[in-house]
């Protein structure tokens, strides 16, 4: 079971990054990128999940790691652009935001899944910065409540002698957009990247309120076994105190959309977090009673 939901694409996936394992995530993007080849499995479950080897996983520091093709990420067509890569199906993408529907992208009870874009699509928060706390990257942005709230994490986690990093925070939809492409390429069409990547306007790491971990030593960084090392068995019990919540938890991807991500985690507030904690829910969809998003 574990190795089956192993490979998961965070929704932010980034499928460069993701890519390999062990990649630094300091590792320049475009080293990534070759190495994603590898990660992406075309064997890989639905979910980009299933590969044969679960490191792969999508997420990936992707955030961290711009694209792995260093194309210039076309500037973000505009909102209304839409998903260039949605397919001609669609996908509710548009709809305005209704009060109490949790799709108003400057909230932090937002939901952002394969049912549920961005509105509008290249949303990008106004303020970010870099929390003070040890990072992979120096390009780890979030919400300034949230990275305060990652500051209390990380410096908590250290008077435990728990070690974390902070791998990656933000990415734009731009950012994102280069990313789903590059793999796109590397499969061949959309319904193998989507497997590991989240669509441009359907990552969560675009609210500025998700952000992935890692363990000081770099030890199964993006890559299931993570959920095995002090620093992602430390986050995965203690994270709700802080009010965040492992949006992708393993054996729920028929609900989130995604494999399991042990690292991936999402600032929805104390009283969420601590709700769900008490309850024994585990994705935020069941805990808001929102449909399950298998698919885009
Ligand atoms: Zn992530």
């Amino acid at each position: 079971m574990l190795l089956v939901l192993a490979l998961s694409a965070c929704s932010g996936a980034d499928p460069a990054a993701t890519v390999s394992t062990a990649v630094a995530p300091s590792s320049s993007p475009a080293a990534t990128g070759s190495t994603a080849s590898a990660t992406s499995d075309p064997s890989a479950g639905p979910d980009g999940s299933a590969g044969p080897d679960p490191s792969p996983t999508a997420d990936a520091g992707a955030g961290t790691l711009p694209a792995p093709v260093q194309r210039e990420p076309a500037p973000a067509t505009s909102g209304a652009a839409a998903d260039p890569t949605a397919s001609p199906t669609t996908s509710p993408t548009a709809t305005p935001p209704a009060a109490g529907t949790y799709t108003d992208p400057t909230a932090v009870d937002v939901v952002v899944n394969k049912r549920r874009p961005l509105v509008p699509l290249d949303f990008a928060p106004a303020e970010l910065r870099q929390p003070d706390v040890a990072t992979a990257t120096d390009n780890a942005l979030l919400r300034p409540d949230v990275a305060a709230a990652v500051e209390e994490m990380f410096a908590a986690a250290g008077n435990d002698g728990v070690a974390l990093t902070l791998v990656s925070g933000y990415r734009s939809f731009a950012t994102q957009e280069a990313t789903y492409a590059s793999w796109v390429a590397q499969y061949g069409d959309a319904a193998g990247a989507d497997t590991v990547s989240a669509r441009p306007g359907y990552s969560e790491h675009q609210t500025g309120l998700a952000f992935d971990i890692g363990q000081a030593d770099g030890a199964c960084t993006l890559v299931l076994c993570f959920r095995d090392t002090p620093a992602g068995q430390w986050a995965a019990t203690r994270a709700a105190d802080f009010g965040f919540i492992l949006r992708y938890p393993l054996g729920f991807h028929e609900i989130t959309g995604f494999s399991a991500e042990s690292w991936h985690f999402r600032y929805v507030g104390k009283d969420v977090s601590l709700a769900m904690k008490a309850a024994g829910t585990q994705t935020l969809e069941e805990h808001l009673g929102l449909p399950a998003a298998p698919s885009y």
